[in-house]
């Protein structure tokens, strides 16, 4: 069998995990797939119609998902600081301990820490080659970090205002972003090949805090 075809064969295998029919601890899973975004994405992403873009369904769909999750007490709504008319999504307490507990990526999650750092790298850098070619190919990469974005700036020291201590300004939201919020997921994310503006050495640390 041809390589490409194996590896290709044993990804569509791991996809199990994450599509799954029925449920899973009280949620299908598109439900886990949307609360596991919201966990992780920044400020700017949190809204009803970034969830439905990165998760592939339509308004109506996503608010019926943010709903459920809302009954079962893992979600709530915020009105946004940055813009009062909008609302922002926000995981309870209760929402990270489920993820922590049941999330059904979390096998795949500690297969992959288990491979070592080295091993975690060059995975992650594969996928997301995988992944730039399907995007010139013209299907949209989802979302990334800010990282890896062409509207990601480093800031002059005592710029700005509010969040003093942020070291990164986004050019397209023009807002500061901090150091801890680059590693958040975006759905405005553009790419670009000018990395790295932050240190490939905090790959090891971040690998190592996944663990
Ligand atoms: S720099 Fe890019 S990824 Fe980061 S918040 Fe701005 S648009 Fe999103």
């Amino acid at each position: 069998m041809p390589l490409a075809r194996e590896a290709v064969e044993l990804l569509v295998q791991a996809a199990r995990a994450w599509y799954f029919e029925g449920n899973q601890h009280g949620l299908r899973d598109r439900e886990w797939m949307a609360l596991r975004f919201l966990g992780r994405a920044n400020r700017f992403s949190r809204t009803p119609s970034a969830l439905a873009g990165f998760i592939g369904a339509t308004r109506a769909t996503a608010s019926q998902i943010v709903k459920t999750l809302e009954s079962k007490s893992l979600l709530v709504r915020k009105p946004s600081h940055e813009d009062k008319r909008s609302v922002v999504l926000h995981v309870t307490a209760q929402g990270d301990k489920c993820l922590n507990q049941h999330d059904p990526i979390n096998h795949v999650l500690n297969a992959v820490t288990a491979l070592g750092t080295d091993e975690c790298i060059r995975l992650r850098d594969s996928l997301r080659e995988i992944l730039n070619h399907l995007d010139a190919a013209h299907q949209r990469l989802d979302a990334s970090i800010c990282r890896d974005c062409m509207f990601l700036a480093e800031r002059g020291p005592g710029t700005g205002k509010g969040r003093g201590t942020a070291e990164f300004m986004c050019r397209l939201y023009r807002a500061p972003i901090s150091l801890e919020e680059t590693e958040l997921l975006c759905t405005s994310f553009e790419r670009t090949r000018d990395r790295p503006k932050i240190e490939q050495h905090l790959d090891r640390g971040r690998v190592a805090s996944q663990g």
